[in-house]
């Protein structure tokens, strides 16, 4: 099986670490954004299996993002996860009400990005 992933992020660091933990999945093929409105780019002229997006970012924010990819059309069946900062509780329930499947809370470990994303493209 070959796997899809966007990382849409506007940290280096954090995508490194979140396409470094991505990898050990046999298959997986990263994409990489740095705003939303990259990631709104990248997302709407291929296809993915997994989207990871951060909130804060400049230019188009996460939330933003994640509601242009839920009213996209045939993008709603694609899992979301959230990356929310550690007590930004009100982001992360916007983030969900929104269409976001689950969230990760910064700081993030490699152990948990590697099992969310498994539970969405292998079903483990
Ligand atoms: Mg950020």
């Amino acid at each position: 099986m070959n796997y899809k992933v966007l990382i849409v992020d506007d940290s280096p660091t954090m995508r490194q670490l979140l396409a470094f933990s991505l990898k050990r999945i046999r298959g997986v093929s990263i994409v990489e954004a740095k705003d939303g409105m990259e990631g709104l780019k990248k997302v709407t002229t291929d296809t993915f299996d997994l989207a990871l997006i951060d909130i804060n970012m400049p230019v188009m924010d996460g939330l933003k993002l994640i509601h242009m990819i839920r009213t996209e059309e045939n993008m709603d069946e694609l899992p979301i996860v959230v990356i929310t900062t550690e007590g930004a509780d009100a982001d992360k329930e916007r983030a969900l009400e929104l269409g976001a499947n689950e969230y990760l809370t910064k700081p993030v470990q490699g152990s948990e990005v590697l099992a969310v994303a498994k539970k969405f493209l292998v079903g483990l």
